[in-house]
């Protein structure tokens, strides 16, 4: 517990709480807070220790004898940017064993790690299946957590069903230390490990367990599988049903990863809170252009529910950006990972994942393909959108070894995408912020600007409503009331 507090940085708070507390006015900028529904207005922010202490329009006569003050004029302040799905322990481009040849790499790529989402001003990170063994986690999250200042973690616990997505390629003597909330179904016993207990094996009880290992969320699984992985054994509705009770009564949302038509109807008919991912897989309608009528019903339902929605678009965009010859050169891409990991990615032993995409095909030929799925993901976000639906912001940073989905910037390309399948500038700040902060039971903490919340803030050059852009032009970032200059957080050259 000791050491779920110290990942959240809340031990330091404690710490802190009775000392003199640090006190800065930030003066002068337009406070935009989602909760308000307007454009912003200009007030004058007190941050007081790790908190917001004050919301002033008048800067109090005393305010420069007993505060710093952070001049802010022209600036657009905003809550600090949540990303409700990412995998902090992955390695962009490098399957687990490959992380134990190139340590040196994976040390200055974890070191720079919390730097790349703080530049981009994330902070608050989500983690989805991550490692739940403390001392694995500690190894795989010791750059984070060791680091200066990182985003505040947070962490769901994952229940694949036994031998399901995506315990399916961890080696059979592991696969439940590295999953060990995986549930079984009573009418399918089918690969259950042998000495396995059936009854800690309950949706209640690893549930249970979920919640006591101090995880916010479920996160489970309806995926058949891709790739060599084509028939995975997916979740009974019973199954699934039991896991959201359970997950009600304990207070915790459930995610459900699902990107195929047939996953996410089984995701609405279970009522789960969330889905992981976008809809990019139609099943028998893949070849329609337009949005087919039984894709149009599920939508209808998660609109109608109002499930949170992840459409987590760089899953493709980021596969997509491996066939763009000059992705690795670009200025952006150099400042959120170390040079080591950069030089690794343009050699031949680095790109072996796209070249075992793509077997020779041309790059062309593969982005072409990546674009007939992100079609279908642009025609059913623009369709929520139309819609209103409850988006959640979420990345999926790094989705398994892909070198395309890089922290920090990959957020800044989602929110682009999103811009551009039609979801106002209002859904997306709302997502990133409010939305996020709502559905992960965070909201009294973070999500907007208002007096007791944590100070996680950021100052961009220009509204988020007016372009999609401003999120690219970050002045400032406040990391739990601490001040973080963002071109301090680049990667070395
Ligand atoms: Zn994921």
């Amino acid at each position: 517990m000791k050491y779920l507090m110290a990942l959240c940085g809340f031990v330091s708070y404690a710490l802190i709480a009775h000392a003199d507390e640090p006190r800065t006015w930030i003066v002068g900028a337009t406070v935009l807070s989602p909760e308000r529904k307007d454009a912003g207005r200009k007030v004058n922010v007190l941050i007081e220790g790790d908190h917001i202490a004050a919301l002033s329009e008048n800067l109090p006569a005393d305010a420069r004898q007993n505060a710093a003050i952070d001049d802010a004029a022209g600036g657009v302040l905003i809550p600090g940017l949540i990303d409700s799905h990412v995998h902090v322990q992955l390695v962009p481009g490098m399957t687990y064993p490959m992380t134990l040849e190139h340590q040196e790499i994976v040390r200055a790529y974890r070191t720079q790690l919390p730097r790349s989402y703080l530049m981009y001003g994330y902070t608050t990170l989500v983690n989805l299946v991550g490692p739940p063994d403390k001392l694995d986690d500690f190894q795989m999250l010791r750059g984070f957590i060791s680091a200066p200042f990182h985003p505040d973690l947070y962490r769901c616990g994952a229940v694949p069903v036994v031998n399901g997505y995506p315990s399916q390629d961890i080696p059979l003597p592991v696969r439940s230390l590295v999953f060990p909330y995986f549930v079984v179904d009573p009418k399918n016993q089918d690969g259950v490990p042998l000495g396995t207990i059936a009854e800690e094996h309950t949706p209640a009880a690893v549930i249970a367990r979920i919640k006591q290992d101090g995880n916010i969320c479920v996160k489970t699984f309806f995926e058949r599988g891709f790739g060599r992985n084509k028939d995975l054994p997916v979740p009974s509705p019973e199954v699934f049903a039991d896991i959201v009770k359970s997950a009600h009564a304990a207070g915790l949302p459930v995610l459900l990863h699902a990107s195929s038509l047939e996953a996410q109807r089984f995701g609405v008919e279970g009522h789960t809170d969330i889905f992981a991912h976008g809809m990019w897989n139609w099943g028998e309608f893949n070849t329609s252009t337009t949005l087919p009528e039984p894709v149009r019903g599920v939508l209808d339902q998660v609109v109608a529910q109002h499930i949170g929605y992840q459409s987590t678009s760089q899953v493709i965009g980021g596969n997509r950006l491996l066939f763009e010859p000059d992705f690795f050169d670009r200025p952006e891409v150099a400042r959120v990972v170390p040079k080591a990991m950069l030089d690794w990615f343009r050699s031949a032993a680095g790109r072996w994942y796209q070249e075992a995409q793509a077997r020779g095909a041309s790059d062309e030929r593969m982005r072409g393909i990546w674009d007939a799925f992100l079609h279908r993901e642009a025609e059913t976000v623009a369709y929520l959108a139309q819609k209103d639906a409850f988006f959640l912001f979420g990345t999926d940073t790094p989705q398994g070894p892909v070198a395309g989905n890089l922290p920090g910037l990959n957020g800044y390309l989602e929110m682009e995408r999103l811009a551009t399948y039609k979801m106002s500038l209002r859904q997306i700040f709302e997502a990133a912020t409010i939305n996020n902060a709502r559905a992960f039971g965070l909201a009294d903490r973070i999500g907007t600007i208002e007096v007791g919340k944590r100070a996680n803030l950021v100052l961009l050059n220009r509204s988020p409503l007016d372009s999609v852009e401003a999120y690219g032009a970050i002045r400032t970032v406040w990391i739990g009331g601490k001040r973080l200059d963002p071109a301090s957080l680049a990667a070395a050259e």
